[in-house]
């Protein structure tokens, strides 16, 4: 079969990779420059260095993420140091290890910041969330995931230490937003696999450039196996002739025949594309209804270390402004001789977007001396900041089911992408699965 995959992102470079492992024929159209979508490397000329668009974390039941990376020979590059650290104003820390003594400590309401009858009504209140996720009750897509903590009776303080945490990291958006059955399925699947796995849930991070990771081994893959790929090919519809798929028509006329074709692009481009596709107002709908969320992420080259206790640093309390710190000098084992890059992350930045980038380098900067004592007199050598205000989408009440199949009405036509349904939310993990599944449509073609 001659394939077409739209859209070189990680769900499309997965498409093409699987497709051509199984001996297909592949043509991968991608409307901007260079592979990679939402997790690309970006030169930084300032400080001749090439950091990422945004830390991207693994969680240790990515499977189908793990699967792409065994493909295109990178998985060696992701390390999972099974901690991570919360650091107070001031400087003090914990380390937050993830199952086993950590695990039950967390079970009975023992976070940082949380005293008293607090750690009661937080274990009480953890057991109540855990038995909802596993059996969910009907209403639990008609409240947010704020409802649902004050419902269970979770202290504030165990939201600040951990749950709001938890939601931003898992949803991407705030929990006063998140329908509380994303953050519940998340619970569900993390469940799953641990007892799948026989292994606690786990969090780590690439060991090199997002470049290095996903998109180099991939073109390499493709130069063995004939793939073709075309930059600035601007997809404009998909053809459909008697509910078969015919091919792509690109924005300057070309048109391009196909046996199959894979549409990869995210959901606020999908609009158009899909126009000859019966009952296409219904995956329509999913475009109106699971709204981009922002995500702020800025590469401070410092004049020296800040002293961080680990790799990654959730930082209590410092949410809106600075919430996560990665020390890429041990994420990469960089050389700090020219500088020291730190890394850090807002979600959910609905606010700080709007700043210049000044101000965001100021504020993180007052946030990071809060918090870190050495930094008190770090000089800021260049700062980076990469504003994407399409980073992930949100998933609001009422949007439970709005995620379409891969499967389509069509023939030889299947969607991939982190926002088509999966198990997962708006994640890597969730763009690779829907390239699996996607690829298991279009393979039951060939056969
Ligand atoms: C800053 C940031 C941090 C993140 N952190 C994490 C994290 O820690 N963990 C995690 O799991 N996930 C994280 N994510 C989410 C993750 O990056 C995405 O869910 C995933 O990369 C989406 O992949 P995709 O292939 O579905 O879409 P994309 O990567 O958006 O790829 C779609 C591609 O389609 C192309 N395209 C669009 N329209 C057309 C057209 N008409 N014709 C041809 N091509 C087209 C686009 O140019 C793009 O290359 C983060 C995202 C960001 C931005």
């Amino acid at each position: 079969m001659h394939c077409v995959v739209v859209g070189g992102g990680l769900a499309g470079l997965a498409s093409a990779v699987w497709l051509a492992e199984s001996g297909q024929r592949v043509t991968l159209l991608e409307r901007r420059g260079s592979l990679g979508g939402r997790t690309i490397a970006m030169p930084v000329a300032a400080v001749d260095d090439v950091p990422d668009n945004g830390q991207h974390v693994f969680a240790s039941g990515y499977e189908h993420l793990m699967r792409y990376l065994d493909s295109v020979g990178t998985r060696e590059h992701v390390a999972f140091p099974g901690h991570m650290t919360v650091r107070m104003a001031g400087g003090a820390t914990r380390r937050s290890a993830f199952g086993g003594v950590a695990g039950l400590r967390t079970a009975v309401g023992d976070l940082p910041g949380v005293t008293g009858l607090d750690r009661l009504r937080t274990a009480r209140a953890q057991a109540t969330l855990i038995r909802q996720a596993l059996r969910q009750p009907p209403w639990l897509d008609d409240i947010t995931a704020d409802d649902w903590f004050r419902r269970i009776g979770m202290p504030q303080s165990a939201r600040d230490a951990l749950w709001d945490g938890i939601v931003i990291g898992l949803t991407g958006d705030k929990p006063d937003i998140s329908s509380a059955k994303v953050p519940a399925d998340l619970l569900v699947t993390g469940i799953r696999r641990a007892r799948e796995t026989r292994t606690p849930i786990s969090i780590g991070y690439p060991t090199v450039d997002l470049d290095t990771l996903f998109v180099d081994g991939a073109e390499k893959v493709f130069a063995d196996s004939g793939v073709e790929v075309r930059h600035r090919a601007v997809v404009s519809s998909i053809d459909v002739v008697d509910d078969a798929v015919t091919g792509v028509t690109l924005s300057d006329g070309e048109r391009i025949t196909a046996d199959a074709v894979i549409c990869a692009v995210p959901v606020w481009n999908v609009r158009g594309l899909l126009d000859q596709v019966p009952g296409h107002e219904r995956i329509y709908e999913a475009i109106d209804r699971l709204t981009p969320v922002p995500i702020v992420s800025v590469n401070l080259y410092l004049d020296r270390s800040i002293g961080m206790a680990d790799w990654g640093e959730i930082l209590h309390g410092g949410e809106g402004v600075l919430e996560q710190v990665w020390d890429r000098q041990r994420m990469h084992g960089r050389d700090p001789g020219r500088h020291h890059l730190y890394s850090t992350t807002v979600s959910a930045a609905y606010e700080l977007t709007q700043k210049s980038n000044a101000e965001i380098t100021d504020l993180q900067m007052e946030m990071l001396r809060r918090y870190f004592p050495d930094a008190a007199e770090a000089e800021v050598i260049h700062s980076h900041v990469v504003r994407m205000p399409k980073s992930t989408f949100a998933q609001r009440p009422g949007t439970a089911g709005i995620r379409p199949d891969q499967r389509t009405s069509v023939r030889g036509l299947a969607l991939a992408g982190d926002w088509t349904r999966t198990d997962w939310t708006t994640t890597m993990e969730g763009a690779c699965q829907s390239a699996a599944r996607a690829v298991e449509v279009i393979l039951e073609r060939a056969d």
